[in-house]
């Protein structure tokens, strides 16, 4: 079987220990279905971007084992793909031009145009979809959603469904900013790398729908899906990220770093003496819990 996953971090600073737990069961199940492991550096949001943070990250995941294949992608890099997917989305009729502010989206969503979706965040009302309002210009670029309900498996959550059109309307594949959306540059460089399965946090659960009628409409190969779940920090239950402050990655004691992912990740400890050893059990175990 053909299997190419990936990891994807977005390099705003180093790995903490919710960033290892996803890293390490994208790279479990890459090697337990003896496939490939990729690294894409998500920097397409440059004024997130920390400099020196992907060497960072990439300088942890070599001292934890976690070894990649091939060359790194860096979205920075990658506009002229971007702009290749958009231009045949609009060739096709599928883009059209917002003029609406933040404040006014939030506006419409105050006076109750429309209902927040599954993570709270309010669908676009569609204001721009049949034509800009007169003496506006566009700032961001959006997809014309089509209706219907997507579905999928997720291999760790089990049946996933979401009505794109109406949980979060017409998105930005251009920001007015100026910047390439995540959601497109993700979508354009899984097809471009190969990349048959997704491994990822469940923080991200609510892009895939999204992902996959963007992946359709430009005529993409199907993924298969697994969000594993997110590590919550026991003082505030919130997701443990950079912004709350999680501390980086302790890559002086690596075999500890593996365990906590490995116990956060559900699984019962393993007794291994190196990150070698470590990471060869890990593997027969989690080929034994996600049989291909
Ligand atoms: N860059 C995203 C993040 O760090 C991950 C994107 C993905 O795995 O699809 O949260």
């Amino acid at each position: 079987m053909n299997y190419v996953g990936r990891f994807a971090p977005s390099p705003s600073g180093p790995l903490h220990a919710g960033s290892l737990a996803t890293a390490l069961a994208s790279w479990l199940d890459a090697r337990a279905q003896g496939g490939r492991w990729l690294l894409r550096i998500e920097d397409v949001d440059t004024p997130r971007t920390v400099p020196g943070a992907a060497q960072v990250i990439m300088g942890q995941l070599q001292a934890l084992g976690l070894l990649w294949d091939g060359d790194i992608i860096w979205q920075s890099r990658r506009g002229d793909a971007y702009q290749a997917a958009f231009d045949s989305l609009a060739a096709q009729g599928l883009i059209y031009g917002c003029g609406c502010t933040r404040r006014e989206i939030a506006d419409s969503a105050l006076r109750g145009q429309t209902a927040p979706g599954a993570d709270g965040e309010r669908p676009y009302p569609g204001t721009c979809r049949h034509g800009l309002p007169e003496g506006r210009q566009a700032r961001a670029w959006r997809l014309r959603v089509p209706d219907g309900v997507e579905r999928f498996e997720d291999r760790w959550l089990g049946p996933q469904e979401q009505d794109v059109a109406q949980a979060v309307g017409d998105f930005a594949l251009r920001r007015a900013d100026g910047l390439w959306a995540y959601q497109l540059a993700v979508v354009v460089d899984d097809a471009a790398q190969g990349v048959t399965d997704v491994v990822r946090g469940a923080d991200l659960l609510s892009s895939t729908a999204r992902q996959r009628v963007l992946g359709r409409l430009l005529g993409l190969p199907d993924l298969r899906y697994m969000h594993v779940p997110l590590i919550l920090d026991p003082a505030s239950g919130l997701k443990l990220s950079k912004q709350n402050g999680a501390p980086p990655i302790d890559t002086g004691a690596p075999l500890q770093a593996l365990e906590a992912a490995w116990s956060a990740l559900g699984f019962t400890p393993l007794s291994a003496d190196g990150i070698a050893p470590f990471l060869s059990e890990a593997t027969s175990r989690w080929a034994a819990r996600f049989p291909r």
